[in-house]
């Protein structure tokens, strides 16, 4: 797809030459590592996957990291261009790419102390506080040996077809642990001053343009803001992005905290766009292209951003992830039909962190392209969809796109079900995007959707079979409210049916019970970058970006969430998302208890025993967050009556439910009618 004119966002649809390239529109689809990339067998599904982007508008696509080095691997074997014929077979996704009208660098990433194995090498021998293993310190020949293999593996890439590479030199991965003195502390012509500590980037950077030439594109990660203490000052920033420029790299692209910050970069509480800032600085030095990242999401924002000249590109990964189609839904008027990406990481990031495929928690079929077609089917079918939560929402919309005539109904006055309560919770407000899409998308494929009506058994003869999805409901526990004290289940507080007081203990420290403590703080500080950062403790200006973090302050005078077991609380929240929520909680000084046995609640408020002593929690509120059960009583009538069903998401099991389940249980009911 070329020269794709858009009148809303003539910025994000112009064309563009980035080095040797020449690119049509602003959009590059961010380096993330998919899963697919370790084993050749993959590639196939790799080359669909980045096709599809590439057909959906993509101008620049950017692979996921592969070493130069055996020892710079993330894991064990992962992927890297290490042997002659490592990359053999890469030309399936080159040629896939380059067909849609796409262009496609390789990253070559070398994870220094990053690896999880034990032979990772780093400037020094400190190990990163979330790895077991101990790096070695390279010596100077083993520098000299990875600054070789570096332009070995960009002449790999090269033969293989890429336009050109990009050079990890962010997020806390070699190039960024030589650069920054909490990380090196070498004596050596490598440690030191700041010209020392680069020297080893700007190497690779010379060894690469000097084994590919000139007709191909290199693109350097820059850390832009470490957010780690002993990361680079933001004249250490300023210097660095003018030597690479001369050292002969075509773009810089941003990179955003180090994987050991404990401060959140890409998740959903974090504001829209919060570090453009930081790639502006840069853009103003340099006259090669500067690309932005982090939580850009939609058309939008990333217009704002080109707009303003804070960056001349924008790098989105989750985002293509959601919708391979983004670009040219932006171009052609239907951006309100983008599936946009809600940062939950609950299907990508949290998947490939225990080597599982990346999914995509709103596009179930996200990284298995060439499983799941589009065609439509060869006999529809009447179908009935009961409940218009994110299952049944995905189950209609399937259905209808594959050409069934489906009729959704759904009990209340709105879709969403458990969804819009999840939308309720500050930080969590990207979450109504995916509504929005669904709602879009049932007008578009044409479902018949019947609000404020209750499913019942005598609908069914007029189907040819029903899907299921009447979701869950809180569990209630045996507790009243009296003239002080009032028990509320959450949904009931968090639909603003009823306030809670100042004085609160929460009953359940699942996902619920964070997200309602989350609530009652009720610091909206996703909507104000500067609030945000003074939470977190962001200042670009301060050696490494950080300062000393601001408390959160609560609505509430004092919080409490409780639960039985007495393993620490939000064990089962998300791998890349939970420590941000949990973060959240202590700044803010709620009180979290466990092994606790709930005795009743009186006048006094809510009576406990914690380790054998009995304990009164002086609240007004108590509210209930313990788990849900299944809506599901019209599967036996269903049964009862020989309509053939399928039941999906949380009618069919409340347990470890989640929208990612839902999502897909919704999308997989509909594959299985054939
Ligand atoms: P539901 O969402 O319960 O939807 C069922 C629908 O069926 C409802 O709209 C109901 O009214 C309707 N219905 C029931 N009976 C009938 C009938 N007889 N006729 C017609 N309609 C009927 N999940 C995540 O993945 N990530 C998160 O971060 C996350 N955060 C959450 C935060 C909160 C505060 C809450 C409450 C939930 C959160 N969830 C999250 C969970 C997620 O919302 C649920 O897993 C998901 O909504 C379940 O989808 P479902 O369609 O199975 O059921
Ligand atoms: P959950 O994670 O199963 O948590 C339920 C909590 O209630 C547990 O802490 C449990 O802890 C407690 N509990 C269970 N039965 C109880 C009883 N009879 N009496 C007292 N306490 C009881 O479920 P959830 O919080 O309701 O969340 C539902 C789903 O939504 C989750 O599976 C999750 O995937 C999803 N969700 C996800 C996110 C996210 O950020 N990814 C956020 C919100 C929700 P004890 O047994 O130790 O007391
Ligand atoms: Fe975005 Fe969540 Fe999908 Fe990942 S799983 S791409 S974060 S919506």
């Amino acid at each position: 797809m070329t020269g794709m004119k858009g009148m809303s966002y003539p910025n994000l649809l112009s064309p563009l030459k980035l080095g040797p390239i020449h690119l049509p529109n602003r959009v590059v689809m961010g380096s993330m590592h998919t899963g697919m990339e370790d084993w050749p067998w993959q590639l196939s599904d790799l080359a669909t996957f980045y096709a599809e982007r590439a057909a959906g508008g993509v101008g620049l696509i950017i692979t996921g990291g592969f070493s130069p080095t055996l020892r710079g691997t993330l894991y064990p074997l992962a992927s890297n261009v290490t042997f002659p014929w490592s990359l053999w077979g890469h030309r399936k996704v080159t040629e896939g790419v380059h067909a849609n009208g796409g262009k496609i660098l390789l990253q070559l990433l070398h994870a220094g102390r990053y690896s999880v194995h034990p032979f990772s090498q780093a400037p020094s021998a400190l190990r990163a506080r979330i790895n077991r293993f101990t790096p070695t310190a390279m010596s100077d020949t083993q520098i000299n040996h990875t600054i070789r293999a570096y332009g070995t593996a960009a002449k790999r890439a090269q033969q293989a077809g890429y336009d050109g590479v990009e050079i990890m030199g962010s997020e806390g991965y070699l190039l960024n642990q030589f650069l920054a003195r909490c990380t090196n502390q070498r004596t050596d012509h490598y440690g030191g001053s700041f010209e020392n500590r680069a020297r080893l980037s700007l190497a690779v950077v010379r060894a690469v343009r000097a084994a590919c030439g000139d007709d191909f594109a290199i693109v350097y990660r820059q850390s832009m803001l470490d957010l780690v203490e002993g990361g680079l000052s933001a004249a250490e920033v300023d210097q660095l992005a003018l030597w690479l420029e001369a050292a002969g790299v075509d773009a810089l692209n941003t990179g955003i905290g180090w994987h050991e910050s404990k401060v959140p970069t890409i998740v959903t509480s974090v504001p829209r766009a919060a570090f453009s800032d930081c790639s502006a600085r840069i853009k103003q030095l340099v006259d090669i292209p500067v690309i932005a990242s982090n939580r850009i999401n939609v058309p939008e924002v990333a217009e704002t951003i080109l707009a303003a000249e804070q960056a001349d590109l924008v790098s989105m990964a989750r985002p293509l992830l959601a919708d391979s189609a983004w670009v040219q839904k932006a171009a052609s008027g239907q951006s309100q039909q983008i599936n946009v990406c809600i940062a939950c990481n609950q299907a990508c990031l949290d998947h490939v962190f225990i080597g599982k495929k990346a999914g995509c928690l709103v596009n179930p079929r996200a990284g298995r392209e060439r499983e799941i077609s589009l065609a439509a089917v060869a006999s529809p079918k009447t179908l009935h969809v009961v409940g218009a939560g994110p299952a049944g929402l995905s189950a209609a919309v399937e259905a209808a796109r594959r050409g069934h005539r489906v009729m959704l109904y759904e009990r209340s006055a709105k879709i969403g079900g458990q969804f819009n309560l999840a939308a309720a919770i500050p930080g969590k407000e990207e979450f109504k995007a995916t509504l929005v899409y669904y709602q879009q998308q049932l007008r578009a494929t044409g479902v018949q959707v019947q609000l404020n009506t209750a499913y019942t058994v005598g609908l069914a003869d007029k189907a040819d079979h029903v899907i299921l999805a009447s979701g869950v409901q809180p569990r209630q526990l045996a507790m009243q409210s009296n003239a002080k004290v009032q028990v509320i289940p959450y949904d009931q507080l968090l639909s603003g049916q009823r306030q809670a007081g100042r004085r609160v203990a929460v009953i359940g420290a699942g996902g619920i019970g964070f997200d309602v403590s989350s609530y009652l703080i009720g610091s909206d500080s996703s909507q104000v970058n500067a609030t945000w950062r003074a939470q977190w403790g962001v200042e670009t200006a301060a050696d490494g970006g950080l300062v000393a973090a601001a408390p959160a302050q609560s609505n509430c005078e004092a919080i409490y969430l409780l639960q039985r077991k007495t393993t620490k609380h939000g064990k089962g929240l998300g791998l890349t998302s939970g420590w941000v929520h949990r973060s959240h909680l202590q700044h803010a000084g709620v009180e979290m208890l466990g092994g606790v046995d709930y005795l009743g609640v009186d006048e006094q408020g809510l009576q406990i025993k914690q380790a054998g002593l009995k304990k009164t929690l002086a609240v007004d509120t108590v509210v209930i967050c313990a788990g849900q059960t299944s809506v599901d009583g019209l599967a036996r009538e269903l049964e009862a009556v020989g309509q053939g069903f399928t039941v999906i998401g949380g009618a069919k099991l409340a347990a470890e439910l989640d929208a990612k389940r839902a999502i897909r249980e919704g999308m997989e009911a509909v594959l299985a009618l054939g």
